[in-house]
């Protein structure tokens, strides 16, 4: 089952000022991502990894900005014409920077916001965030402020604010670039147990991760993607970083 499928997809950022040169960030990406995967996107700053994870999601902030060509499928639905609120039913989106994501007065509030957004019943949702905070160890800071966290439990949370919806595919943009090797451990030790409990729900988490401390991937990854300025330079196995150095 293809969860998300992109053909001849490119992507151009358009200056913002005068005498600046358009960047085409992406060019001829196809990619076919299969349900349960776990997809570790690599390549060096600048390759098109972010933009990926952003075109991917098909929840598109710099639309304004940027030019895309080619195609999105996320379940089947072409981004360009489903609805935000329809496309976040499929995909959590997690990125780079912990604090930007949170903006919540609680954790819990961080959690319930996209229950209420799309309109669960009242009496569900205390289980559901328990659950959420649970499957990445975060429920016994339940009632903290967001702020109060160190970086890797905000990412913690930002994953389970971007699971409470069951996606059927989360995807990460370098969620622990921005933490220290503690928190970083934290982040893909929750991953490790999402990937658990939604296996033995019979219902594999998909995955698209891009990172940099590609190490993370060792052991975790059943596929590895490489972008080199814009297009996918190998997709297969951990064998892939035989061809990067
Ligand atoms: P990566 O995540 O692999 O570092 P990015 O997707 O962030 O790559 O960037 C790909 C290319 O697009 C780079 O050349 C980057 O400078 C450029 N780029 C990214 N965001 C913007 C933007 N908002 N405006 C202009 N150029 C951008
Ligand atoms: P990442 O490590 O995720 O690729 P970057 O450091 O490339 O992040 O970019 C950080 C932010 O700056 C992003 O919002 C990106 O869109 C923007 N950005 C990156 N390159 C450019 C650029 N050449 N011009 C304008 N904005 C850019």
């Amino acid at each position: 089952r293809t969860v998300i499928e992109t053909q001849g997809l490119g992507w151009r950022y358009d200056p913002s000022r005068e005498g600046q040169a358009p960047v085409q960030a992406l060019r001829g990406v196809d990619l076919s991502i299969e349900a349960g995967q776990f997809v570790g996107l690599v390549g060096p700053t600048g390759a098109g990894k972010s933009t990926l994870c952003m075109a991917l999601t098909g929840i598109v902030p710099s639309l304004a900005e940027g030019r895309m060509s080619g195609t999105v499928r996320v379940m089947g639905r072409d981004t360009r014409t489903t609805g935000v609120v329809e496309l976040s039913r499929h995909v959590g989106y997690v990125q780079q920077d912990p604090e930007s994501q949170l903006f919540c007065a609680s954790v819990e509030d961080e959690i319930a916001f996209p229950l209420e957004s799309r309109g669960v019943d009242p009496s569900l949702m205390d289980a559901l965030i328990d659950d959420a905070l649970d499957a990445v160890g975060m429920r016994a800071f339940r009632r903290r402020q967001p702020t109060q966290l160190s970086g890797g439990q905000m990412q913690r949370v930002a994953i389970a604010a971007a699971l409470v919806g069951r996606p059927d595919v989360l995807v990460l943009d370098e969620p622990t670039a921005a933490l220290d090797p503690d928190g970083r451990r934290e982040v893909m030790e929750a991953l490790d147990s999402i990937r658990r409990r939604e296996a033995q729900g019979g219902r594999p988490m998909t995955i698209v991760m891009a990172e940099q401390h590609t190490e993370c991937f060792l052991g975790r990854a059943d596929r590895i993607v490489a972008l080199d300025r814009g297009g996918v330079f190998a997709d297969g196995g951990m064998e892939v970083f035989d061809t990067m150095r």
